[in-house]
């Protein structure tokens, strides 16, 4: 490949974008204002412009992989599409320019949106109402951790420092469980890759402040046993969290809220179809049952029933807090409220149809090429294959599988993860996804099948066609290098 230059190697003294006046800021006033010491004396940036910069830019972008340019079957991540038309709502100016600091009088239709998202989703899930403010699925669980930490100790009931987790649990459930003060109590999963219940009521005592459940489950399946699992916690004292990240595959289908589920956490970044920025911002919105609703963090949105005006409550004596600078990502949430308005009911039961069509697709598909990681019936939003077979056969891993799959151009699945499927290999397509592209994966997915048998070393040493092949990957996420550059040490 060829190498481009980097935007300091194009620079060239002299060379502007453009001009800007001279600085009318003496510099006896800037040292007062900020000290000397703050005070830079040079800044070597490149000199380069205008188009040197779009060229450079625009090339690096390029090299992203994005849901707008491929098939993306990252599971656990609802890489779904995200309709334009929800950047269009978001970018109406009378959204895109509030201010955070002005009147609430003056914002009214935000503060609506924030109140009507608030009830869809509510209703959606089966609770009582929402709180829009987490950035993310794992601040969510943290809110939701703290919450029922106050609930707890709010009746007296100091005891309770146990959260209960399956071991199929995404990471962040264990970790928010504990960064809130909480002992993480792990249960095994059973054979089929659901709680086990003798396991959980073995875990359960008057020590159990909550019970963190993922439905469906991280393996992709749904927890037939959820009414009993409920039971048995509230029973035992304590309140069941929904991590609802695979809520897609429920949508306009089951709630759980009716399932006996007391708060859950929803990405509007997954199943809403949100931009999954980079790190943010998201939304990790959490809907409680009424027996939460005291310590939803501050401020909540309130409707006057007499005037219909909206407004912020921050007197809300039993409040956590604040989790949250303002009120969360607004701008998520109108893209949020775009999408359910304009799918509507049927549309988001049509969403979770066929979120979970697809997955089974792909499952009936693959499974003569691969194992499937637990046999039942059907799935739901997702399949979890395992590599076992391949690594077994020619030592072929998981991760090479993934890696070959990038010269296809397409982007991996979800690997080595749940931790309880040895190489997994998890694959959400979402709804969004036409047959023939899914076809295109499966054919994709065979034929590195066949690879694996025949020419083992060509996957170990994959991905061939990308700008960097294998990196330290422990290294790569211990110590990120956001800084561009040079790839080729010879032209270094
Ligand atoms: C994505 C995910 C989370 C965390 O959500 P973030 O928005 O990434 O913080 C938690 N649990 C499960 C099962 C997930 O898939």
């Amino acid at each position: 490949m060829d190498h481009e230059p980097l935007i300091f190697e194009r620079s060239r003294p002299g060379r502007v974008g453009s001009n800007l006046p001279e600085c009318d800021v003496p510099r006896a006033n800037a040292e007062d204002l900020l000290g000397k010491e703050n005070l830079r004396g040079k800044l070597p940036l490149p000199e380069v412009s205008e188009l040197d910069v779009v060229r450079h830019f625009t090339r690096l972008s390029h090299r992203n992989y994005s849901i707008d340019t491929g098939f993306y079957p990252l599971g656990s991540c609802t890489m779904k599409y995200n309709p334009r038309i929800n950047e269009r709502t978001a970018a109406l100016p009378g959204f895109a320019s509030l201010h955070p600091l002005q009147p609430a009088e003056t914002a009214q239709g935000a503060l609506e949106l924030i109140y009507l998202l608030q009830q869809h989703l509510a209703g959606i899930c089966g609770m009582y109402t929402t709180t829009l403010q987490p950035s993310a699925g794992a601040h969510g669980e943290l809110l939701s951790m703290m919450m029922i930490h106050a609930y707890h100790a709010d009746r007296g009931d100091s005891k309770r420092n146990v959260v209960v987790i399956p071991d199929s649990a995404h990471g962040t459930n264990p970790a928010s469980a504990a960064s809130c003060g909480f002992k993480v109590k792990g249960i095994p999963s059973n054979s089929r890759g659901c709680t086990d219940l003798d396991a959980l009521r073995a875990a359960l005592g008057d020590d159990t402040a909550a019970l963190m459940l993922t439905n469906p489950n991280t393996v992709g399946l749904f927890e037939s046993d959820i009414v009993e699992i409920c039971r048995l916690v509230h029973e035992a004292g304590g309140l069941v969290y929904c991590d609802g990240a695979n809520m897609n595959a429920m949508l306009g289908l089951t709630r759980p809220g009716d399932m006996g589920f007391d708060v859950m956490h929803f990405n509007l970044h997954k199943t809403f179809s949100t931009p999954h920025g980079g790190g943010g911002p998201g939304c990790g919105a959490v809907s409680v049952k009424q027996l939460l609703e005291p310590y939803l963090p501050v401020p909540t949105v309130v409707k006057d029933a007499e005037s219909g005006a909206y407004s912020f409550d921050h007197n809300r004596p039993k409040s956590i807090g604040k989790i949250h600078s303002f009120y969360g990502a607004f701008l998520i949430a109108v893209r949020a409220y775009t999408y359910i308005r304009a799918l509507g009911p049927e549309g988001l039961r049509a969403v979770g149809e066929n979120a979970v069509i697809n997955a089974n697709y792909v499952r009936s598909q693959l499974q003569d090429s691969y194992d499937v990681a637990y046999n039942s019936p059907i799935c739901m939003h997702e399949v979890v294959l395992t590599a076992s077979r391949q690594k077994q056969q020619s030592g072929v891993r998981a991760l090479d599988i993934s890696k070959r799959l990038m010269d296809y151009g397409i982007h991996p699945p979800t690997n080595y993860f749940p931790l309880i499927v040895p190489e997994a290999l998890m694959i959400e397509p979402t709804e969004t996804e036409s047959k023939q592209t899914i076809d295109e994966f499966i054919k994709v997915m065979k034929q590195i099948a066949i690879e694996a048998v025949e020419r083992p070393e060509l996957l170990k040493g994959a991905p061939h066609v990308t700008p960097v092949s294998r990196l330290d990957e422990t290294l790569a996420v211990k110590s990120l290098d956001l800084r561009y550059e040079p790839l080729f040490e010879d032209e270094g």
